[in-house]
């Protein structure tokens, strides 16, 4: 039952100690069976969830969180949305979640704080405003929304940013997605959380699992840190430590977990109000709402599980930073963290089943899954309720790297895979 808040409420719990709030979600004790267990408590686990309930009305589900909800990628990530990518299947997949971000404050009754500010990709060469004309192309044959902009529209939209010609990395214009923008991402879990965990779901955090219940060569559950839990199906959204559980359940993912970083600074005044990322130094940056500058870079290739920033890193994402906007030097940096993605050859996620039946996955999604939490929600609950692909996920099986059918985005990525 949803409670809700007066104004004089609100005024009164600040009085009352803060004893009187509803919980957003249970804490239940894990039941020994349910219809489908959900590995990891980030938007992807937490999204399915909320789908299995709510479009195929499987409400005997639970997710198995080892730490707290958006603990993982989903809270520590730069919020970045948007569904500029090359190719058509991509488009279909990055696209249906911007479609449903688009709405999802409404559906979850949760403020996700969607934020449709746009995105400038900068082109750094007369070379680069090539592909960028040729990818803004594919991307509107797609039926998605690109334009290419002149250096005088970067002008006019970016007055902070630096157009000296005789810079590093002189800018020559830029490919602009104006639906994009950023979302706010705990929000975003935890609005899936609640809304799963009123459907009946439930949310299991403080649980970690260590190993699969393998019978007759299925997967018929998991092995716990709080006991085994049996499961008709079992869907793994764990990102950087897929390829750690996929040992556990006896295969081998073409993935490779990388730490990557971000960073942000003191909140300052608006002064940038899109999104810009320069593929010549792997630096993307925005304006958070508080007003904190919101930078973020390209992958630590020391591989490390460590989830925190370093100073080799933030020496180059800075010195990207800078090249962009020589303004900022005047900031004070505030926090530096790290998060650990899970990278696939073709800069592509895996969705579907994986070699040990009625174990489904969702994976791979590397520097940019976050953008992808309701298409990446809504396909592996449909994996899950029916054993089968929805079409937008099938070319995403994991069968296309035996097969070579790659989905090679890793341009579209922005940030090097
Ligand atoms: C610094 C940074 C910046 C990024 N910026 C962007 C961006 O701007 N835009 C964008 O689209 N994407 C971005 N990404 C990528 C994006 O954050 C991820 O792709 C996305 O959040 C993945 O979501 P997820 O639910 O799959 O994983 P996660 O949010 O990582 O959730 C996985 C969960 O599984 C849990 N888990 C792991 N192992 C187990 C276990 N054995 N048992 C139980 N639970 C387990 C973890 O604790 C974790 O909570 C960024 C990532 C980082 C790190």
């Amino acid at each position: 039952m949803t409670r809700h808040y007066s104004a004089l409420s609100l005024f009164r719990e600040g009085l009352n100690g803060q004893q009187g709030w509803q919980k957003a979600w249970r804490s239940p004790e894990p039941k020994s069976h349910y219809d489908i267990v959900i590995i990891g408590g980030g938007g992807h686990g937490l999204a399915t969830a909320y789908y299995l309930a709510k479009i195929h009305d499987v409400r005997n589900v639970a997710v198995i969180e080892k730490g707290w909800l958006g603990g993982g990628n989903t809270g520590r990530n730069t919020t970045v949305v948007r569904s500029n990518y090359f190719f058509p299947e991509s488009t279909a997949l990055y696209d249906m979640a911007l479609r449903r971000y688009e709405t999802l404050s409404r559906e979850l009754n949760y403020n996700i704080m969607l934020s449709q500010r746009g995105i400038v990709t900068l082109a750094h060469s007369e070379a680069e405003m090539e592909m960028a004309a040729r990818t803004v192309n594919a991307i509107q044959i797609n039926g998605t929304d690109a334009e290419l902009f002149d250096l005088a529209e970067i002008r006019r939209r970016l007055p902070l940013l630096n157009l000296d010609q005789d810079a590093r990395y002189p800018v020559f214009g830029g490919v602009w997605q104006a639906r994009a923008g950023t979302a706010r991402h705990d929000a975003v879990a935890w609005g899936y959380a609640r809304a799963a965990d009123r459907l009946g779901v439930d949310i299991i955090q403080s649980c970690q699992v260590e190993d699969f219940l393998i019978e007759g060569g299925r997967c018929r559950g998991v092995k716990t840190s709080r006991g085994e839990i049996r499961a008709d199906r079992v869907g793994m959204a764990v990102a950087g430590h897929s390829s750690h559980l996929a040992d556990k359940a006896g295969f081998r993912l073409p993935v490779t977990s990388y730490a990557l970083q971000a960073c942000v600074s003191e909140p300052i005044k608006p002064v940038l109000d899109t999104v810009v990322l320069s593929p010549a130094t792997g630096t993307y940056v925005s304006q958070s709402d508080k007003g904190e500058i919101v930078i973020g870079g390209g992958l630590d290739r020391v591989p490390s599980y460590g989830q925190r920033g370093n100073l080799p890193m933030l020496e180059q994402v800075v010195s990207g930073l800078l090249e962009m906007f020589p303004s900022f030097r005047q900031l004070r940096l505030m926090r530096q963290w790290a998060g650990i993605v899970d990278v696939t050859p073709d800069s592509s996620p895996i969705l579907g089943e994986s070699p040990l039946s009625n174990l489904f996955l969702n994976c791979g999604w590397g520097t940019g899954g976050f953008k992808a939490i309701p298409a990446g929600g809504v396909l592996l609950s449909h994996l899950l309720a029916t054993g089968k692909h929805h079409d937008i996920s099938r070319p995403f099986d994991l069968d296309r790297f035996a097969k070579g059918r790659l989905i090679d985005e890793a341009a579209g990525s922005g940030i090097a895979h």
